[in-house]
C-alpha cells in the first residue's frame, strides 16, 4: 500500500502574524497610557497634598515668627512696666505688669506648641525655677511697694538675682522661638525634599516602565519579524515546489541546477540529468479519472524519494515527466544504474483501495560535462534521449547520443517543410486502380499521397505519413488531397469511385465527417462515390468512437473498407460490433502465394469466407502477376489492386489513357480499359 501522502504544508498565517504584532503594539500603548494616567494622578495627588502641607507649614512658620516678635515686645514692655512700677510705685504699672506677665506666659505656651514636645518640655524644665523665683521676687516687690518701701522694691528689680533670672528666661524663650522657627523651616524643607523625592520616584518609575515596555515590545516585534521571515521562507518554498507532489517545480529545478553546475565546475565533478517519463500513465488517468492520476503522481514522487539520495535533485517537470539530477562524483553510482532502479521501483504495482494500477517508466540521460554544460541544454538532451527510449519501447533507459539530435533536428526541419508543403500544394494525389477480378474493369481508384519535395523529389508516404500523423498535420493533408481528388474525379468516368485513406488518429477528430462532406459538397461530388479505408489500428483502440464514425460515414452515403486486414490483431471481436462494406486482404498474404502457397491460400480463403459471412465485399492488394490474380479469383476474391493492373499514377496520366481508350472507342469499364491502363 502506498503511504498516505505527506500533509500539504499549511498555508502561512501571515495575517495572524501581523495581527499579533498589532495586538502587542496596542497592548504596549494601552499599558503606557494607563501607567502615564496613574503616574499623573499620583503626582497630582502628591502635589495637592504637599502644597497643603507646605501652606500649613508656612502658616506655622509665620505664626512662630509673629510669636517671636510679640514675645520680645511683651518682654520689653514687662521690663518697662516693672521698672516704672518700681520708680513710681503706682498700682496701674503693677496691674499692667501682671497683665503682661499673663500675656507673656500665654504666648510662650503658644510658642511651645509650635516646637516638638521634647523642646517644649526642656524649655519648661529650664525656666520653671527661674519663673517661680521671679514670681516670688515680684510678689515681694509688690508687697514692698504696697507698704511704700519703694527702694526695697526697686532694689529687688535692679538686683543681680532678678536680672539673671529674667535673662535666663529670655534666653530660653529666645531659644524656644528660634527652635520653633527652625522646626517650621525644617518641616518646609522636609516637604520640599519629599516633593522632589516623589517627582524623582515618578520619573524613575516612568523611565523603568518605559524601558520595560520597550523591551517587551521590541522582543515581541523581534518574534513577529522572525515569524514573518519564516513565513517568507515557507512561501518561497511553496512557490518553488509542485503543489501536487511537493517536489521542486521547473523554476526551482533550473535554479538548483545552475548552482549544482557551478559547484561541479569548481570541483571538477560529473553530473547526470535523468528525464523520467511514466509509461501507461495516460490510460490510467483516462480510465480512472484525475483523482487516481493525482494519487499515482504522488506515489511516484514518494517512490523516487525512496530510491534516491536526499541530496539528489527531484523535480516534476511536466504532467507525468520528472527530472532527477544526481552527482556521479563517488564513481559508485552511475546514472544508468540509478535509472534502472527508478524504472524497477516505478514498475511495481500501486494499490489504491481496491484499485491496482501498473505503470512503468522510461528514462533519458544526459551528462555534464560531456553532453552539455548548461541546465537548459542538459534537459533538452536528456529529453531527446528520453524520446529515443520511448521509441524503443516501455521501460527503456537511453543515454544521450549526438546522432539523436541530428535525427531530431532533421525531423523538425521535415515537419516544418511538410507544413509548408501542404499549404503550398506540394502534397499531390496519385491514383491506383482497383479492378473487378472477373470483369477486369475499374471499380475504384485508391488515392495514394505523394510529396513533390522541392529538393528531394517525389517522396512516397513512408517518408512523411507517420510524421504528419505525429505532428497533427494529417488533418490538413487529408482535406487538401480530397479537395484535389474531387476536382480530378470530374474527368474520371462516373462509375469509378475513390478509395480514400483515413489515418487512425483522425477517428478521434469530431470534425472529420463534416469536413469530408463539406469538401465533397463544394466540389459537387456525391458522397456515394467515396470509399473510406480504415486500418484495424483505428478500430481496436477506441471501438465505440470507430463505430460512431463508421455510422456517420455510412449515413452520409459513403462506404467503409477495412484496410490491411490480417496484419495487426488476432482478436477480431471488433468485427461483430462494426459493419464494413469491404475487406482488403493485405498484400503480404498475396505475395506469399508464390513462396508459401499452402498457408497463405488458407488465410486468404478464411478472410474471403469471413467477408462473405459479414456480408461484405473483398479486395486483394499487391496483385503483381496474372498467376496471383487467377489464384485469388479461384479462391473467391472479387476485386484486386496491384502493379498488374496499374501503379499509382498522376491524374493527368490516367486522363491521357482514358482519352486513348475513348479514341479506340473502347467501352470504358471493360477488360480493354485495364489493358489501356496497363
Ligand atoms: P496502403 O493503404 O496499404 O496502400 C497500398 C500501398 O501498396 C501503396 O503504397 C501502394 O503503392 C502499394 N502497392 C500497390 N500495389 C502494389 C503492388 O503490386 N506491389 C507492391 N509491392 N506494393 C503495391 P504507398 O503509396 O507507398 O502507400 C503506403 C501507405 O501509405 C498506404 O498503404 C497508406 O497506408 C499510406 N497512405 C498513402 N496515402 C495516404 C493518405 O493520403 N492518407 C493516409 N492516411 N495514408 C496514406
Ligand atoms: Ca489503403
Ligand atoms: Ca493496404
Amino acid at each position: 500500500m502506498p503511504e498516505a501522502p505527506a500533509a500539504a504544508p499549511r498555508l502561512l498565517p501571515t495575517v495572524s502574524i501581523v495581527e499579533e504584532t498589532m495586538r502587542q503594539a496596542l497592548r504596549a500603548v494601552a499599558v503606557a497610557l494607563a501607567c502615564t494616567a496613574l503616574l499623573t494622578t499620583t503626582l497630582l495627588a502628591e502635589r495637592l497634598w504637599s502644597s497643603a502641607q507646605l501652606e500649613h507649614a508656612a502658616d506655622r512658620h509665620a505664626q512662630a515668627n509673629r510669636l517671636a516678635g510679640e514675645i520680645r515686645l511683651t518682654e520689653q514692655e514687662l521690663l518697662q512696666a516693672a521698672q516704672s512700677a518700681a520708680l513710681t510705685g503706682e498700682a496701674s504699672w503693677i496691674e499692667r505688669y501682671d497683665r503682661l506677665t499673663a500675656t507673656l506666659t500665654q504666648k510662650v505656651e503658644h510658642a511651645s506648641l509650635l516646637v516638638p514636645m521634647n523642646v517644649a518640655q526642656r524649655y519648661r524644665d529650664k525656666t520653671v525655677d527661674a519663673a517661680n523665683e521671679i514670681a516670688q521676687m515680684r510678689q515681694s516687690a509688690l508687697n514692698a511697694l504696697q507698704s511704700g518701701a519703694l527702694d526695697a522694691a526697686r532694689s529687688l528689680f535692679d538686683g543681680e538675682r532678678y536680672t539673671s533670672r529674667t535673662r535666663l528666661i529670655r534666653e530660653a524663650t529666645e531659644e524656644l522661638t528660634a527652635v520653633s522657627l527652625a522646626a517650621t523651616e525644617s518641616r518646609v524643607r522636609e516637604l520640599r525634599t519629599r516633593s522632589y523625592a516623589v517627582a524623582a520616584a515618578a520619573l524613575t518609575i516612568t523611565l523603568g516602565g518605559g524601558f520595560f515596555l520597550w523591551r517587551r515590545l521590541s522582543s515581541g516585534l523581534k518574534h513577529s519579524r522572525g515569524s514573518l521571515l519564516d513565513a517568507e521562507v515557507r512561501v518561497q518554498r511553496l512557490a518553488a515546489s509542485d503543489m501536487l507532489t511537493g517536489l521542486d517545480n521547473r523554476a526551482a529545478l533550473h535554479d538548483a541546477m545552475q548552482s549544482r553546475l557551478g559547484r561541479a565546475e569548481r570541483l571538477n565533478q560529473e553530473l547526470a540529468v535523468l528525464m523520467v517519463d511514466l509509461d501507461r500513465f495516460k490510460p490510467v488517468n483516462d480510465r480512472n479519472g484525475h483523482m487516481v492520476g493525482d494519487l499515482v503522481l504522488k506515489e511516484v514522487a514518494r517512490r523516487l524519494g525512496r530510491c534516491l539520495r536526499q541530496s539528489d535533485l527531484r523535480a516534476r517537470y511536466g504532467g507525468d515527466e520528472f527530472v532527477i539530477v544526481i552527482d556521479e562524483a563517488d564513481g559508485m553510482r552511475t546514472a544508468p544504474a540509478a535509472a534502472q532502479r527508478i524504472i524497477e521501483t516505478l514498475s511495481e504495482p500501486m494499490f489504491f483501495g481496491d484499485l491496482t494500477v501498473s505503470i512503468g517508466a522510461s528514462v533519458g540521460i544526459a551528462r555534464y560535462p560531456r553532453d552539455a554544460r548548461s541546465d537548459d541544454e542538459l534537459i533538452r538532451k536528456a529529453d531527446s534521449a528520453l524520446y529515443r527510449a520511448k521509441k524503443n519501447g516501455h521501460g527503456e533507459v537511453c543515454l544521450y547520443d549526438p546522432k539523436l539530435d541530428e535525427a531530431l533536428a532533421e525531423r523538425a526541419a521535415l515537419e516544418a517543410a511538410l507544413r509548408e508543403g501542404i499549404a503550398g500544394g506540394q502534397l499531390i494525389p496519385f491514383y491506383q486502380p482497383i479492378v473487378s477480378l472477373s470483369r477486369r474493369n475499374v471499380v475504384s481508384l485508391e488515392l495514394l499521397c505523394r510529396w513533390k519535395h522541392p529538393e528531394r523529389g517525389l517522396l512516397t508516404p513512408d517518408k512523411f505519413i507517420a510524421l504528419a500523423e505525429d505532428s497533427g498535420l494529417i488533418g490538413p493533408l487529408t482535406l487538401s488531397l480530397l479537395n484535389q481528388a474531387c476536382q480530378d474525379m470530374l474527368s474520371f468516368p462516373p462509375s469509378w469511385r475513390l478509395s480514400f485513406n483515413v489515418a487512425p488518429q483522425q477517428i478521434q477528430d469530431e470534425n472529420l465527417v463534416p469536413q469530408l462532406l463539406a469538401v465533397l459538397k463544394d466540389n459537387h461530388v456525391p458522397p456515394h462515390r467515396l470509399d473510406v479505408e480504415l486500418t484495424e489500428t483505428a478500430l481496436v483502440n477506441d471501438t465505440a468512437r470507430a463505430r460512431a464514425v463508421i455510422l456517420a460515414l455510412k449515413r452520409a452515403g459513403m462506404t467503409v473498407t477495412l484496410d490491411d486486414f490480417g496484419t495487426g490483431y488476432s482478436n477480431l471481436s471488433y468485427l461483430s460490433e462494426l459493419t464494413f462494406d469491404k475487406i482488403k486482404i493485405d498484400r503480404s498474404f498475396v505475395q506469399k502465394l508464390k513462396t508459401d502457397q499452402q498457408s497463405s491460400t488458407k488465410i486468404i480463403e478464411a478472410i474471403i469466407g469471413l467477408s462473405r459471412s459479414l456480408g461484405a465485399d473483398n479486395v486483394a492488394e499487391g496483385v503483381e502477376t496474372e498467376e496471383q490474380a487467377d489464384m485469388l479469383q479461384k479462391l473467391g476474391c472479387r476485386n484486386g489492386q496491384g502493379y498488374l493492373f496499374g501503379r499509382p499514377v498522376r491524374a493527368e496520366e490516367l486522363q491521357q489513357r482514358i482519352a486513348l481508350a475513348a479514341d479506340l472507342v473502347l467501352p470504358l469499364d471493360s477488360q480493354m480499359m485495364v489493358d489501356v491502363l496497363l
